[in-house]
Parts: structure tokens; C-alpha cells; sequence
């Protein structure tokens, strides 16, 4: 491996503004790494070496001058499902065949503004609705810890470029777990922030009260210097925060003496892996011994989190997806008949997959007429109950500390038949993102067969 692949983003930032090394032969290193390892994994839907060199010789010249931007010519890999001018934007889908955004996302905008390097798009599942990244229309990825296992999802192609190696850093979006959880399944650090510091404008939508963009890295510390980049207010996107976004890697203090730090019971869920149960206890004695006050809290609602979620979610998409009508881009398939209403139903028959066209289903059916009261609304209340439990618990602790995924990466293949097993996944990620809370995923352990294992911190 190149010498220069092992350096970490800070450290790599910190040689280029030294002019230790130059961010074309970094982009190279990069662009080497990719072409041995992404046949292999997949990780990657669109590769742009030309961009990334293109990018690098830019950054060069403003280091040269003294002009470097927080990210100056280091490379990244962006989530499938963020615009990007005239490049390919695909969501991993079918129906966005031949799409080439007229205008760029704001949180890759900003990436770029600060001087990164754009490697190429990764792979997700299928409009980013998954725990494992199968439902890809253009193959699963494979995670760098197994040949045969998952990489997560679904921002499981962003998940294994980082931890393979293969870009410093890469963006992600999370809607109920989809950073969390691919980054405890690939050992590295994955942030969901909190709803409404990262603007949505640009990012191809699934649940919109529930979508954040967030950023993977290999540590703590990349995960903040790349998130303060891409935060801050956007008067595009209407749930942005105004508020000013905070210099994470500045509040890095590495102290967490006196903070009350909060175990909910609920989430000793019945049949807990007992490897979960012990890594959840490892965090908990690390915490202590670092002058942490471990506080025992109740979030009660929390058994219901997973079907809110999963009544929420799929309506907000049913809705969202209904743009993709074969008329205005993306794939058209033209009917026999000739008749409009055909045009629509075979273009969107062909063009989404078997997962996304039951999320469209399950949530035509919670909005429409008779259930709306009995599903959709009701989802709304109890929403609205889980995050009156954040709100009480952080009366009394600072911050929580749970697993971030019932299991260690499992086997590419397993769950698939099941979608209710798939959903399982996500017990303990949805009820932070119904909330709108943000949340960290840390690499913390190893299982018995050697895979990583991650503690979510809320
Ligand atoms: N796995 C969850 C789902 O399938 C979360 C996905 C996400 O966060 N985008 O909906």
C-alpha cells in the first residue's frame, strides 16, 4: 500500500498545507487504490479520475499561494444520492437511468468550496431505502472485512471506500440508521447530525422530515473537520437551522469528566446478543473510568419507534417518488397503447425496484382514505411521544450511549427474503431520527468471528 494512503485526513491536510506532498500525487494514490479494490467491492457507481486530478491540480496552485480551503486537495467519495453537476446522479436506481444534475447539492458544493478532491459517486441502496445495500440496481457492495458480508446501508458504498481505503472520507445520508449503521458493520465513524444542520437542497429525497446528510471517516476527528464543512444554514432548504454551526474539531477536548452520560433500559431488547450486551458494557466502564456519571434513564416509547418509522418513512416516500413519471427525466418506457396512464405505470414497473415499489405501496396504503387516521396520524402522535422521552431524558444526562446495531455485519444474502427481519436492523437508530437527534456511530470492539462492532452515542 502507498505510503501515502495511510495518512489520516488531518494528517494529510496538515502535509499538503506543509507541502510535505502535492494533492495530485495524493488524488493518484487514490485513483491506484480504486482501480485494485473497487472491482472487487463495488463500492463505487461512477468513478471521475479526471475531476479528481482536475481538482488536485486547482488545490495545488491555491496551496501554493497560500489560499487553502479546510479541505484542500483531499479526496472524497460522495453518496450516489447527492446531485452533482453533470455527473451522473443515479440513487442506485433504474428510473434515474441517463440523469445529469443541472446544479449541484449544497453539502457538496460546500466540499468543493473547501477545496476537496471528487473521486466518484458511491453505491446505495436502491433510493437509500436499506440495511444492506442488496437493493442496488447496480449490484451489492461488499464489505472490505468479508468477501461473503453486507457492508450496511444504506450508504454501504461510502461505508467500505473509507474503511478499504479508498477516500479519506465520504458523505452519507442518514433517514433511520443509514450512516450508523454501515459504519459500525465496516469498523470506522459515521456522524448523523442533527435534523436541519445540513441542508437537504440537492439530495435526492426519501423521507423529508427525516433525511440529514452526514459524513464517514476513519476517526473522530476527520468525521468533525469534514461535518463542520458541509453544516450551516441554507435558505433553500426550509427545515435548515439557522443557527450558526458549530468548529467540531474544536470542541474535540477529549474530555468527558463530569458528563452524565445516560443508559436507557429499553434498549436491552429481548434475545440482545450477548457480544452487544458486552460491548455496551465496555462503553459504559470506558465512560466511567474517564470520569463519566453513568445515569440509568426510561425512553418508554421506544418498542414503537421502529413501526412509527416504518409507517412514516414509506409515506413520505410514496409521496416523494411520485415525480418519477418517465416524463420530465430518468427512464421512459414508451406503452404499446400509446396511452399516458401506461406510460407512467410501465416506466415506474420497470424502473424501481421490489423494495422501493413496496415502500411506494405500504405507504399509498398508510395516507389513503379510511387509514390515514389509523396509521399515518397515529404514527404522528407517537412520534411525537419519543421525542417528548429525548426531551425528559436530557433534563437529566448529557448524552446516550447505546449500541448502534442489533449484530455485527451479516452475510450478503441473509435477511433479504425477510423485509421485517431487514427492518430489525434499525431498532436501535429510528428512534434518534424520529426524534431528530443527532448521533455518532464509533468503531468499539470486535465480535467472536473477528468483525466490527459499533457504540452509538446520542
Ligand atoms: N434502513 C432504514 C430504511 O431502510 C434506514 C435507511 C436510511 O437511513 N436511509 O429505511
Amino acid at each position: 500500500m502507498s505510503e501515502l494512503l495511510k495518512f489520516s485526513l488531518a494528517q494529510a491536510r496538515n502535509a499538503l498545507r506543509a507541502k510535505a506532498i502535492s494533492a495530485k500525487e495524493l488524488a493518484q494514490a487514490y485513483i491506484g487504490a480504486i482501480e485494485r479494490l473497487n472491482p472487487k467491492l463495488n463500492a463505487f457507481i461512477t468513478l471521475t479520475p479526471e475531476r479528481a486530478l482536475a481538482d488536485a491540480e486547482k488545490a495545488d496552485a491555491r496551496i501554493a499561494e497560500g489560499k487553502a480551503g479546510a479541505l484542500e486537495g483531499v479526496p472524497l467519495a460522495i453518496k450516489d444520492l447527492f446531485c452533482t453537476h453533470g455527473i451522473q446522479t443515479t440513487a442506485a436506481s433504474k428510473i434515474l437511468a441517463g440523469f445529469k444534475p443541472p446544479y449541484e447539492s449544497f453539502v457538496t458544493n460546500r466540499l468543493w468550496q473547501a477545496g476537496a478532491v471528487m473521486l466518484g459517486k458511491t453505491n446505495l441502496d436502491e433510493f437509500a431505502m436499506g440495511s444492506s445495500n442488496t437493493t442496488s440496481a447496480f449490484g451489492n457492495v461488499i464489505n472490505p472485512w468479508g468477501s461473503n458480508l453486507v457492508p450496511g446501508g444504506s450508504s454501504g458504498g461510502s461505508a467500505a471506500a473509507v474503511a478499504a481505503r479508498l477516500c479519506l472520507a465520504a458523505t452519507g445520508t442518514d433517514t433511520g440508521g443509514s450512516i450508523r449503521q454501515p459504519a459500525s458493520f465496516c469498523g470506522i465513524v459515521g456522524i448523523k447530525p442533527t435534523y436541519g444542520r445540513c441542508s437537504r437542497w440537492g439530495i435526492v429525497a426519501f423521507a423529508s422530515s427525516l433525511d440529514q446528510a452526514g459524513m464517514f471517516a476513519r476517526d473522530v476527528r476527520d468525521a468533525a473537520i469534514t461535518q463542520t464543512v458541509i453544516s450551516g444554514h441554507d435558505s433553500k432548504d426550509s427545515t435548515s437551522s439557522p443557527r450558526p454551526a458549530p468548529d467540531f474539531e474544536k470542541a474535540l477536548t477529549g474530555n468527558v469528566k463530569g458528563l452524565r452520560i445516560g443508559i436507557p433500559e429499553e434498549y436491552r431488547v429481548d434475545g440482545m446478543d450477548g457480544e452487544i450486551a458486552a460491548l455496551w458494557d465496555k462503553g459504559i466502564a470506558w465512560l466511567k473510568s474517564a470520569g463519566a456519571e453513568v445515569v440509568d434513564i426510561t425512553l418508554p416509547h421506544t418498542k414503537y419507534a421502529l413501526a412509527t418509522y416504518y409507517i412514516i418513512a414509506p409515506a413520505e416516500a410514496s409521496s416523494n417518488l411520485a415525480r418519477y413519471d418517465g416524463i420530465r427525466y430518468g427512464l421512459r418506457v414508451t406503452p404499446q397503447s400509446g396511452a399516458l396512464q401506461d406510460l407512467y405505470c410501465e416506466t415506474r414497473a420497470a424502473g424501481f425496484g421490489r423494495e422501493v415499489k413496496r415502500r411506494i405501496m405500504i405507504g399509498t396504503y398508510v395516507l389513503s382514505a379510511g387509514y390515514y387516521d389509523a396509521y399515518y396520524k397515529k404514527a404522528q402522535r407517537v412520534r411525537y411521544l419519543i421525542a417528548q422521552d429525548f426531551r425528559n431524558a436530557f433534563e437529566k444526562v448529557d448524552a446516550i450511549l447505546t449500541p448502534t446495531a442489533p449484530s455485527a455485519a451479516f452475510a450478503i444474502g441473509e435477511n433479504t427474503s425477510d423485509p421485517i427481519a431487514m427492518y430489525l436492523n434499525d431498532v436501535f437508530t429510528v428512534p434518534t431520527s424520529l426524534a431528530g437527534l443527532p448521533a455518532i456511530s464509533i468503531p468499539a470492539g470486535l465480535s467472536g468471528k473477528g468483525l466490527p462492532l459499533g457504540l452509538q452515542i446520542i
